[in-house]
């Protein structure tokens, strides 16, 4: 009897129960852009650009996007940027530039019920501010692009591994290191971040099956 009724409270232990999200899907979101040492250029520009979607009954890879895109103003890769991302120049020589892409992406979200048109369905991650705070507003107004409202908030995943490890990491390396994970692919790597970020997400759930995955960060607050 005893030992039944520690097995059942050990099941209803709070960590033991996995919540129910709020977003039925996590879009990860890690942009590339063109680079020079010491962050020394004046205009950045989206050359790669993945999307990892992930369900979040399963956590698992719902759907990828992932285009490398032609910058406009430097279309020339400085040594340093190819270094940084290992993305060469032929890789993006033939592809398309931002808008084109930007569309691309809209329609697959929208294909794939990620929109949000009808609810909050789905919440972009990315590591840190940077990706829809900066990096997808400026992009946005140098091709005379509005920035669509579901792009104006998202989960910063610095902020969800602080508040289930009360540490606040500097990268998705110093997260992966914290949680003992090893790097998989190419740092700098757009696709290659994004699925690492997956790694250290599907990881945090494990340890943290309570951990609730929701908007950390607003684009106009
Ligand atoms: P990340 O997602 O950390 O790979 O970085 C996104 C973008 O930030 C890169 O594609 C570069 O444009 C820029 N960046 C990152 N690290 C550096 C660095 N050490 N020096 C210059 N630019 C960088
Ligand atoms: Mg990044
Ligand atoms: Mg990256």
């Amino acid at each position: 009897m005893a030992m039944r009724i520690l097995a059942k409270s050990k099941l209803l232990r709070p960590e033991n129960i996995n919540v129910i999200q709020k977003l039925k899907n996590l879009l990860i979101i890690d942009f590339e852009a063109t680079c020079e040492k010491n962050f020394a250029i004046s205009t950045p520009e989206i050359i790669e650009f993945p999307c990892v979607a992930v369900n979040t009954k399963n956590w698992q890879i719902d759907n990828v996007f992932h285009h490398y895109v032609k910058p406009q103003i430097n279309p020339i890769l400085s040594p340093f940027c190819t270094d940084l991302t290992g993305i060469m120049q032929e890789t993006i020589d033939n592809e398309e530039h931002f808008p084109v892409v930007f569309e691309k992406f809209q329609n697959w979200l929208e294909i794939n019920g990620y929109s949000n048109d009808d609810s909050n369905s789905s919440g972009f991650v990315t590591s840190g501010d940077w990706d829809l705070k900066v990096m997808l507003p400026y992009q946005c107004k140098l091709d005379d692009l509005i920035v669509p409202d579901n792009f104006k908030q998202w989960i910063d995943l610095k902020k969800i591994f602080f508040n289930a490890n009360q540490y606040y990491p500097r990268s998705i390396k110093d997260m992966l290191r914290k949680l003992n994970l090893s790097h998989e692919g190419r740092l700098h790597s757009g696709l290659s971040d994004s699925m690492n970020m997956l790694k250290i997400i599907q990881t945090l759930v494990t340890n943290k099956p309570t951990i609730q995955f929701d908007i950390t960060s607003h684009l106009c607050k």
